[in-house]
């Protein structure tokens, strides 16, 4: 099993609260998330958001998260 880090703050991820670190930032990342600024499925990515948000990339190549 590889160690996973927070996509918010980098830190090493809690298995509670995979991939993120805490509630805090799990919960800072589903606000994100149903605000759009990140990656909705089905649509698509400019090179805008990737530039702001690199870690978009690992949230797509995960695919999905469990929430
Ligand atoms: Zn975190």
């Amino acid at each position: 099993m590889k160690k996973e880090k927070c996509p918010m703050c980098k830190k090493s991820s809690s298995s509670k609260f995979e991939p993120f670190c805490s509630e805090k930032c799990a919960n800072k990342d589903l606000g994100n998330w149903l605000t759009g600024k990140y990656y909705i499925p089905g649509e698509k990515v400019n090179d805008e958001m990737i530039n702001e948000n690199p870690e978009i990339i690992d949230i797509i190549k995960k695919d999905k998260l469990d929430f």
